[in-house]
């Protein structure tokens, strides 16, 4: 391939309604890239850049450096020489390129006439989940709805009393997944998912650190509940050695920071694996590209978990990628090609 692309990034700044608190910490706002792709023949390809480096990935500063340090032309052929070190931006760019090429006009941008995959409720962490709005808000089909709530921030004691008060909450036949990110001990996760068995949690995400892949295959075959591997799973080396371990279990996959887009969904159509597509906090940009080219190139699988939009004061979710760029024309953090 050795087309001349212009190619042009814009950064953006998007505020949380209120900080996501997790193990990793607090997080308050999302910072990320838009890049913009078009050939010699008009057509044009959108592409995000979401890094998330408390997974693994590069930082928000060594993305913009790389943008930074490309030339206003680049060959199509560079975008498969990104470093495995910047898989935010090997995502970025190569959704972009595939997006270009696959709608071939200047109208490949599909804003909201897509029908999205049904998708979990992410709630707020500790007993603020108690007062969530998305939980009083019966859907058209309440025994389809699945939230999600994090664990592993507070003392056990304390989360697990307001986990009662959470189920007994929850809408009749709605399902809730749990998501330490790593946070739990051997014994804690041990407790966790006693209680899990007995009301029929959908699964528990990652109990244990990365680092802990044999214990976590041990808890996997004590329990009924199942357990899914996120960080264990970040990029897609981690995501093939785990499968080559025998995880048998839900991988969660994050497809904005894992790698190739095209390599990853090679990955899945060839193996049999019980997928949940999660969010990084990214734009519609990203999130169209993956319910488009990964979710349904693939049996349909769990509810992904792209539940999100209730988390940022914007109204971006409607937006085409064209509509995005324009908004972010005059934003401050510009930085220009060198
Ligand atoms: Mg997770």
């Amino acid at each position: 391939m050795r087309d001349l692309l212009n190619f042009d990034f814009r950064p953006y700044t998007r505020p949380f309604q209120q900080p996501l608190r997790n193990h990793h910490g607090e997080w308050s706002i999302r910072l990320g890239i838009l890049l913009r792709l078009e050939d010699g023949n008009g057509r044009i390809g959108w592409g995000e850049i979401a890094p998330l480096d408390f997974f693994g990935s590069e930082s928000i500063n060594q993305a913009l450096k790389f943008c930074q340090s490309l030339p206003s032309r680049i060959m199509a052929e560079h975008i498969g020489q990104i470093p495995q070190s910047l898989p935010a931006c090997q995502f970025g760019f190569e959704s972009a390129w595939e997006q270009l090429q696959f709608y071939g006009c200047s109208n490949s941008d599909r804003a909201g006439n897509q029908q999205s995959p049904p998708t979990s409720i992410l709630l707020p962490t500790g007993t603020a989940a108690l007062e969530s709005p998305q939980l009083f808000v019966a859907g058209t089909n309440p025994e389809s709805t699945t939230f999600k709530w994090k664990i592993g921030v507070a003392p056990i004691e304390a989360e697990l009393e307001v986990f009662e008060q959470l189920v007994s909450l929850l809408p009749a036949g709605a399902k809730l997944r749990l998501d330490a990110n790593g946070g739990l001990s051997w014994q804690q996760a041990d407790q966790w998912l006693r209680v899990c068995d007995g009301y029929g949690i959908e699964y528990l995400e990652q109990p244990l650190p990365p680092d802990q892949f044999d214990l976590m295959l041990k808890l996997s075959q004590r329990h009924e509940t199942p357990i899914a591997l996120d960080e264990s799973v970040a990029t897609l080396n981690q995501l093939q050695t785990c499968y080559q371990q025998n995880w048998h279990g839900i991988f969660v996959i994050k497809a904005p920071i894992v790698g190739s887009p095209i390599q990853l969904r090679n990955f899945c159509q060839t193996h049999r694996l019980d997928i949940v597509w999660s969010s990084v906090f990214e734009t519609p940009v990203a999130r169209r590209y993956i319910e488009t080219h990964l979710v349904a190139t693939l049996p349909a699988g769990r509810a992904t978990g792209f539940g999100v939009k209730h988390w940022f004061r914007d109204r971006w979710e409607e937006d085409s990628a064209q509509q995005l760029w324009q908004r972010l024309s005059t934003n401050p953090l510009r930085t220009t090609h060198r």
